[in-house]
């Protein structure tokens, strides 16, 4: 190799080195950024993470806060035994959820196959009292009909439909049913379509409304009938008691007086002797619709037991109750009780006491009224005696 080859082969070399330090050097430079510049990328992106989760806490608040509302309303809709009062929790549940204009409730009427108002929200007074449905009538009827819940969309499947009043048009209708109970419909007026999301939300509210609904019919049967005697549908005893010390305590501290009177059924055995029980019982029940016309709707009647009555009048004194009691013995007399082609009369005897003379306890009431009773027995039947308390011998 001659000289000048040499110097162009090391020339070449240190224009190589030369390359590879410049192309090494850039690309570690791009790499590493300085400094200053990735903690203003970090800072940025802290800035928007930040950002990022006040808007999902506020979300998060905002759907905390609409969760709330929602338990607590269920708490309070299936802890409640009246249905206007279930209603109106409801109709105060949706109205915060859907931001609609009108929403009502109805409950359906099994016997006159009708929906009326128990609850509503931004309906015209005047016009609450006249909005009815009968069943398949206007989008509340059709949908208490079809128990499906209907929304515009749905209702134009079903053909075109009258509204009966130009004052409430529906747009969602739902059906409150349980266990294939209808119980009513819940419609709402809001001028928009509802989203899946609140149709899944009616959904449920309708039926845990229709499971308070039931849960209010279960609690009056079970009231009714621990209450009442089974074949006169009278109050019982028990029941009877119960307010007899209640209205004992009224009159104490207004200091009024409080009759009782226990109505026996003369030779009732007889009666059943020669027609038979069953037309004992006939008669039986029959008498309790006689009382029940006779007396007030503020004196509790109840049946004692067999064919034994007992009625409370409050604020009414014993001569005064014992004459409205001679008033129904006589109306008694009138009475032909017909069975089968024959026709029987039916009398009784009744004891009359009173708050404060003849007892100021419900037993001593009783006692004394029973005393009376037997004393009609005692004078041959037919007839109303006054209890008088015994005067003691000095
Ligand atoms: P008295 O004038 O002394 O009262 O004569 P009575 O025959 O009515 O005798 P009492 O009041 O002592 O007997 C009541 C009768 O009532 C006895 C029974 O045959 C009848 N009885 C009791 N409970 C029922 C009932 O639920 N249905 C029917 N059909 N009869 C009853
Ligand atoms: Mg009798």
């Amino acid at each position: 190799m001659d000289m000048s080859t040499f110097f162009v082969l090391i020339g070449v070399g240190s224009l190589m080195i030369i390359l590879i330090f410049v192309t090494v050097f850039t690309r570690r430079e791009r790499a590493a950024p300085r400094k200053g510049v990735r903690s203003d990328i970090l800072a940025d992106e802290l800035e928007r993470h930040k950002r990022e989760n006040y808007h999902l806490k506020a979300e998060l608040k905002r759907f905390n806060s609409l969760n709330n509302l929602f338990f607590a309303s269920m708490i309070r809709l299936t802890a409640r035994l009246n249905p206007e009062e279930i209603a109106n929790e409801t109709l105060g549940l949706l109205s915060n959820y859907l931001g609609a204009d009108e929403l009502a409730a109805f409950l359906y009427n099994e016997k006159g196959k009708r929906l009326t108002i128990v609850a509503e929200r931004g309906i015209d007074d005047n016009l609450i009292p006249k909005i009815v449905y009968q069943l398949g009538e206007g989008k509340v009827g059709l949908t208490a009909e079809k128990r499906l819940p209907i929304g515009n969309k749905e209702f134009e499947f079903f053909g075109k439909i009258i509204e009966p009043y130009d004052g409430f048009m529906p747009d969602i209708c739902y059906p409150m049913v349980f266990q294939d109970k209808l119980f009513g419909v819940i419609a709402i007026c809001r001028g928009s379509d509802f989203d899946e999301r609140e149709k899944n939300l009616l959904g449920v509210v309708s039926t845990m409304t229709a499971v308070a609904l039931n849960n209010t019919r279960s609690f009056e049967s079970i009231t009714f009938s621990a209450s009442t005697d089974p074949l006169t549908k009278l109050f019982n005893i028990g029941y009877f008691k119960d307010r007899l010390q209640e209205e004992l305590n009224r009159a104490l501290r207004f200091q009024h007086s409080v009759s009782i009177t226990i109505i026996d059924l003369d030779k009732f055995k007889d009666f059943n002797d020669s027609l038979g029980h069953q037309a004992g019982d006939q008669l039986l029940i029959k008498l309790a619709g006689i009382f029940k016309e006779h007396f007030e709707d503020t004196d509790i009647i109840a049946r004692y037991g067999g064919d034994e009555f007992i009625v409370m009048c409050p604020e009414i004194k014993k001569q005064d109750t014992a004459r409205i009691v001679e008033n129904l013995l006589h109306d008694l007399e009138m009475y032909d009780f017909a069975h089968g082609q024959s026709r029987h009369r039916i009398t009784f005897s009744a004891g009359v006491a009173s708050f404060p003379d003849d007892g100021s306890t419900v037993s001593e009431l009783i006692r004394s009224a029973d005393e009376a009773l037997y004393e009609a027995k005692g004078m041959g039947r037919n007839t109303v005696r006054i209890h008088y308390p015994k005067v003691e011998k000095i």
